[in-house]
């Protein structure tokens, strides 16, 4: 029966079926399992790429920026220029459109969206924390923690659909032309969180030069994977900063990204990219937060990073780690999934996850079932707004933290679960 389309199979051989699998779920149970998939992790391998920046900077040198900035003492809101020349080329804008921060562009984008509620994004216009009411547009699966930042701030999430080339459009255009209070929206523009996807050309054009009625709307544009390419054909993402001022819109996007998985996840570089005019008003308001950001670290990733070539090297290791952990999955899921008609997923060119959609109404029960034997998964739902799949199908699967071995064992697990539950799905009541 292995490879053959379920929804074709009789009552008795799914039956018989189910047997042979809850056996093979039960022998996983008696190896008392603890794998973990369930966060994009770099594993220790890629994190030793990065030990030599450790080395980098010694007690008997200057620790100067090419500004003459003391990088061991206060200033410099903004970062220093080298770390600027260099990370600004990763988004493709000038030095004078990017702001370099601590090591987290997350804790960015939550001080960015909360700058917006306390004071707003535009002269003449309400901080958007005094509305009765502001909306943010949620293309899903998406962030878990983008959607966390909106419930928390207490901004109401919109779900959009994602299609193979980015959010459903025409919705989202019919959205913003007619509701005032949808302030903005959460894009992961390349190799997206979970899906995989690169926007087209098309949707990067469509969003920038979109009619909203809210005069201060603004794209949070995270482009976390922007060079976590998997493949020696990237997927190519057109520049949204360079589309919105063409649009005539040149202060509509705010562009995030970090070395988090460049680097080190607990120690890169942070990095807002925006408008001349965005990054002024940004500055000002940022320099009442804090005196400066960690420029030793910049100046340390400078000097090991040393250039946009040597960076997409460096990329080029980090993919040589994962790529075995992300055909792995994709060997295991064709082989014991394929063909069967109980699931679909995506098979990206780049990123850190692979989104598997089971079946309506699966997913919750999957994953618990894995759970259950010791294998941690993202808890289901969490890709979308509110934790609620609508669908309760969606599965993100991260497969670069576990070893090869223990990445083999989690997903035979995970497909011995997802056919449990297909079966249980199909028969209905019929099976315990
Ligand atoms: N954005 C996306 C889409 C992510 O997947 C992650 C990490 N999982 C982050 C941001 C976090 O970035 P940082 O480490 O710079 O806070």
């Amino acid at each position: 029966e292995f490879g053959t389309d379920f929804l074709k199979l009789g009552t008795d051989q799914l039956k018989d079926l189910y047997q042979e699998l809850q056996e093979k779920y039960n022998e996983f149970k008696s190896q008392n399992l603890k794998l973990d998939m369930s966060r994009g992790k770099p594993c220790p391998e890629q994190l030793e790429l990065s030990m030599e920046m450790l080395d980098i900077l010694k007690s008997d040198e200057q620790i100067i920026a090419i500004d003459g900035a003391d990088c061991r003492n206060y200033g410099g809101v903004d970062g220093i220029l080298e770390a600027k020349e260099l990370f600004a080329q990763i988004l493709g804008v000038s030095t004078k459109e990017i702001i370099l921060g601590g090591n987290s562009s997350l804790n960015m984008m939550f001080d960015t969206l909360s700058r917006a509620m306390l004071f707003g994004v535009r002269k003449g216009e309400m901080p958007w924390g005094k509305l009765p009411k502001v909306k943010f547009l949620c293309p899903s699966p998406g962030y878990d923690r983008h959607f966390a930042i909106c419930e928390l701030l207490n901004i109401e999430m919109i779900t959009i659909d994602m299609n193979h080339d980015g959010p459903d459009m025409d919705t989202i255009e019919m959205l913003v032309r007619e509701d005032d209070s949808i302030k903005g929206i959460w894009c992961v523009p390349k190799y997206s969180n979970p899906d995989g996807t690169t926007y087209s050309d098309e949707i990067v054009d469509r969003l920038s030069c979109m009619k909203t009625k809210a005069r201060d709307f603004r794209i949070f544009w995270d482009d976390a994977y922007t060079v976590h390419h998997l493949t020696d054909t990237p997927d190519q993402l057109k520049n949204i900063l360079a589309a919105c001022k063409t649009a005539g819109y040149p202060n509509r996007v705010y562009m995030f990204s970090s070395t988090s998985k460049i680097t080190f996840p607990g120690s890169g570089v942070a990095m807002l990219a925006t408008s001349e005019e965005n990054v002024n008003s940004i500055k000002k308001q940022l320099g009442i937060q804090t005196i400066g950001p960690d420029k030793i670290n910049q100046l340390r990733h400078v000097r090991f990073l040393q250039s946009l070539d040597n960076l997409n090297v460096h990329m080029k290791k980090q993919a040589a780690i994962i790529k075995p952990k992300f055909d792995l999955v994709l060997h295991h899921l064709e082989v014991d999934l394929g063909g069967k008609n109980i699931a679909v997923w995506s098979k990206p060119n780049g990123g850190y996850f692979i989104s598997l959609n089971t079946l309506d109404g699966c997913a919750k029960e999957v994953v618990n079932m894995a759970a259950q034997i010791g294998v941690t998964l993202t808890n289901a739902g969490a890709t979308y707004p509110y934790g609620k799949d609508p669908r309760d199908r969606n599965i993100r699967i991260a497969p670069t933290f576990p070893s090869i071995h223990e990445l083999k064992l989690a997903i035979n697990v995970l497909c011995v679960c997802v056919q449990l539950i297909s079966i249980k799905k199909i028969l209905g009541g019929s099976i315990r």
